[in-house]
């Protein structure tokens, strides 16, 4: 048996870097081998990975990260937790009796394997898709009950070691999910028996990791990085001493043997907190690295704990674009070294993934904001400049420290982040605009207004893209065509979709959001205060990627911005034509928003844009308004303490927003992507009129739910999963809606899809569509 290696930690790392590349080169290889595998086999997908790893690795070195294990070696088909659930060999029962044998990742089986997980296949349900922690990033949910085969699989984390080794000459660290983490971001098969838990895996689950790791040593992997973000949130299901205790024996048992690399573990996404420090202090874990950015530098008593081993100072963001306020980083450097016996390494507080690759590629981007900016590049010249700093004293760095402390000066005295006129009517904001006429009183009024059948179907307000719609935006954009012949171009999009829809019987139509590139984008295309970048892409789940706009100044709206469109579908029509916003809290979730203004304040000045905007669909005649917050409980802090006071702001923000809304306007409101137990008293104190929900993938758990903790509003759960190209059978869509008009009263629900169409083609839209309606025709029947 050889003897552990024990190569130094690097001065300066990172905890992650973004997997997409820079011109989603990922993307595009995944995208194309799933829209046409024969002339496109997995082994292009192969191809294009194992380019994205030598080319991170050189970038990561350029930048200066060039010490061995200093560059992360990430597994990046799809989904960074989906690689590690198949590194333990865990393929739900269905996948396996369908022929889906476990197959390491980067393999051609591997990708075919990792393809049918994530997307379903025409008759098996895709994995679950989560978000992140309190980020944009959504996981697949590895599913690992008490049946679950598992083994391990180490090929792959082996193989991108080794092969970027030799082509690279650069020993990287190799990334993976933690055990603790990984079982709690789990659940159990559909089929399991209720109450199975993941975690009852645990000792499985570590043998499995313990066969990892001593693959790796045997391949000379010096240090290998664990992520525990788990240990940064609530809400898990056991209590947190027991949480506490389990992340002891984890890592107690991972770090005993003598074969193993030595064993960063990371937690990130917040503070780790002290229990959690004391456990891991406890074992023989080699290096921990502290999420400075959200936490707090840790006490006396963990760093006594913890000894003379290496800290790793997350003081670097990982989840804004902003400059690092590197004289704050400089103190808590400062604090930590004071306190700490061992030696400091700076980083990021999380992975890069979060942020897009470079923004030295934004030359369209005003150059005052774009001078206040990092990107992921950017952010490891600063955890670079900061380790040299640590390593040979500020003054090395001076010249650093002072260029940031002007630029962050000339930020807070430039004219666009402080706007007299917009701070003035925020400060004016009285309860009253918060609040609409009573629930009854609206009920009755709008009934009156729209005289709607029982069971009303309607949609999430996009329909799908089609290559013609992108191509008029994208001329539009570059000028190619002029406004007119783009105006002419939406619209004809817009009267086949309200056509197609009247034809498919839907009582509450929509626009179709073909002007649309992005729900987000577009409002802050056309509100003050925001700036779009070209190639600032960041990786949402699987090939999805969205480029977040800059949310840089005050924002105020310089001109109706929806109007139009919605009016010019309603002129063809005679049935109810919905408005669709997005919802301040979701423009703030999926933009980069300020860190110099409180998130309260900013997200009034959004209400306040939305407001006038309802105002004037108002004016125009729209009785049904659909404001979007896919995102509200993406916010939602981790930890519970912190979360009376976002639910606060951020369901204050919407009732700003929509309540200057007059009694008989519909106010319907949209959420997806979610876990909505957490959060269904909040969802009510929307004081929405209809809330759509996404809710196939959660068979029956989200209606009975609802029903469970008594929702007082009308709902329409989705009835259709429109994140994979299936269409559901007419016995399953009319199930659902049986259901939950069972369950939560016929008269309370709505029927429509889980979510907007755009990503879907028109043949399977129209016929889910048709199922849709005729599912509620034939419930209504039953009544
Ligand atoms: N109205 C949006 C759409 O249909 C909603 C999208 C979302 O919830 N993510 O595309
Ligand atoms: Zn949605």
């Amino acid at each position: 048996m050889t003897a552990r290696h024990t190569t130094p930690f690097p001065t300066a790392t990172v905890l992650g870097y973004p997997r997409i590349g820079p011109d989603r080169e990922l993307k595009k290889a995944l995208e194309a081998y799933w829209g046409d595998p024969a002339q496109h086999p997995a082994q292009t997908v192969l191809d294009t990975l194992t380019a994205l790893r030598e080319r991170t690795t050189a970038r990561l070195t350029g930048l200066g990260l060039t010490a061995p294990a200093a560059v992360p070696s990430e597994g990046f088909a799809v989904d960074h937790v989906l690689d590690t659930a198949l590194a333990l060999g865990a393929v739900p029962a269905r996948f396996a009796a369908d022929g889906y044998r476990p197959a390491a990742p980067d393999t051609p089986r591997g990708i075919e394997l990792v393809t049918a997980l994530s997307r379903g296949t025409d008759h098996l349900e895709p994995l679950e898709l989560t978000k992140w922690f309190d980020t944009n990033y959504h996981y697949y949910v590895p599913e690992i009950g008490p049946d679950t085969p598992l083994g391990a699989r180490p090929e792959s984390i082996v193989q991108r070691f080794t092969a970027t080794l030799e082509a690279t000459g650069t020993v990287t660290r190799p990334v993976l999910v933690g055990p603790l983490s990984l079982l709690l971001l789990s659940r159990p098969e559909t089929t399991d028996e209720p109450g199975a838990r993941p975690l009852d895996r645990l000792d499985d689950v570590v043998a499995l990791y313990t066969t990892l790791l001593s693959a790796l040593a045997d391949a000379g992997v010096p240090w290998v990085q664990l992520d525990e973000p788990a240990l940064a949130a609530d809400g898990w299901q056991l209590p947190r001493a027991e949480l506490v205790a389990a992340l002891e024996t984890v890592y107690a048992r991972l770090s005993y043997p003598a074969h193993r690399p030595q064993i960063l573990v990371t937690v990130g996404y917040g503070d780790a907190g002290e229990d959690a420090q004391l456990a891991l202090a406890r074992t023989d874990v080699d290096a921990l690295a502290v999420d400075l950015d959200r936490g707090d530098v840790p006490g006396e008593a963990a760093l006594q704990a913890w000894g003379e081993r290496l800290l790793v100072a997350g003081v670097i963001g990982g989840r804004t674009v902003w400059r690092t306020d590197l004289a704050r980083a400089v103190e808590k450097l400062d604090l930590l070294r004071s306190r700490a016996l061992g030696p400091v390494a700076v980083g990021t507080a999380t992975p890069l993934l979060h942020v897009p690759h470079d923004v030295a590629r934004e030359t369209g981007l005003d150059p005052a904001v774009r001078a206040w900016v990092a990107f992921a590049d950017q952010k490891v010249g600063e955890v670079v400049e900061l380790a040299r700093g640590v390593e040979h004293g500020w003054d090395a760095v001076a010249e650093t420290l002072r260029h940031d402390a002007a630029l962050r000066e000339a930020r807070a005295n430039h004219p666009a982040t402080h706007r007299a006129e917009v701070r003035e009517r925020t400060a004016a904001v009285r309860d009253a605009d918060r609040r609409r006429d009573t629930a009854e009183a609206r009920r009755a009024a709008q009934h009156e207004r729209l005289r709607l059948p029982v069971l009303p179907t309607t949609t999430i307000g996009s329909f799908p893209q089609t290559a013609e719609v992108r191509t008029a935006r994208a001329e539009h954009r570059a000028g190619r065509i002029t406004d007119a012949q783009y105006t002419a171009r939406i619209r004809e999009e817009i009267a086949r979709t309200v056509r197609a829809q009247e034809e498919l019987g839907l009582d509450v139509l929509v626009h179709g959001e073909a002007e649309r590139n992005d729900m987000v984008q577009y409002f802050a295309e056309a509100l003050d205060g925001f700036a779009t970048t070209r190639h600032g892409w960041v990786q949402s789940y699987g090939s999805r990627c969205t480029r977040p706009s800059i949310l840089f100044g005050d924002v105020s709206r310089p001109a109706p911005i929806t109007v139009d469109w919605t009016s010019y579908a309603a002129s063809l029509t005679e049935r109810p034509v919905k408005g669709m916003l997005t919802g301040p809290v979701t423009i703030l979730a999926w933009s980069f928003v300020r860190d110099d203004a409180p998130a309260a304040e900013v997200a009034d000045q959004v209400a306040l844009a939305l407001r006038d905007e309802i105002t004037d669909l108002e004016a125009a005649g729209t009785a049904v308004i659909q404001v979007d917050e896919p995102a509200l409980r993406e916010l939602l802090p981790l930890r519970e303490a912190d979360r009376p006071a976002y639910l606060d702001w951020s369901v204050g923000s919407f009732r700003l927003a929509t309540g200057g809304a007059a009694t008989d306007t519909q106010i319907h409101t949209h959420l997806c992507y979610s876990e909505f137990e957490t959060v269904l008293d909040a969802i009510d104190g929307l004081d929405a009129d209809v809330t759509t929900l996404e809710a196939s993938r959660s068979g029956s758990g989200i209606v009975d739910g609802l029903a469970a903790a008594g929702f007082p509003r009308d709902v329409g759960p989705g009835v259709w999963d429109i994140h994979s190209p299936r269409v559901p059978t007419f016995d399953e869509v009319a199930q659902r809606v049986r259901h939950a008009a069972h369950v939560i009263g016929a008269e309370r629900v709505w029927v429509n899809p889980d979510c907007g169409l755009k990503t879907r083609g028109w043949t399977e839209t129209e016929a889910a569509l048709d199922r849709l309606v005729a599912a509620a025709v034939t419930v209504r029947g039953e009544l």
